[in-house]
């Protein structure tokens, strides 16, 4: 199984939260002048990782592998 990656687009530049829906992550600030070098952050067991660039929280939206009825 291939590692999916979210990747924050130019649209989510500006959210402070964003909702991801793989545990692998990469941010560059959401690209052009603005941006930061492209960075990968694993979402821990908490499901919230942060960049360290910008303080873009990304938020496990659908967690894989889990149903509720
Ligand atoms: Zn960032």
């Amino acid at each position: 199984m291939a590692n999916e990656v979210s990747v924050v687009t130019p649209e989510q530049r500006d959210l402070a939260v964003v909702e991801v829906s793989s545990r692998l992550v990469a941010c560059n600030g959401g690209g052009g002048v603005l941006g930061h070098p492209l960075t990968y952050y694993e979402v821990g067991p908490e499901g919230v990782a942060v960049c360290n660039y910008c303080d873009k929280k990304f938020v496990l939206a659908h967690p894989t592998g889990e149903a509720h009825g």
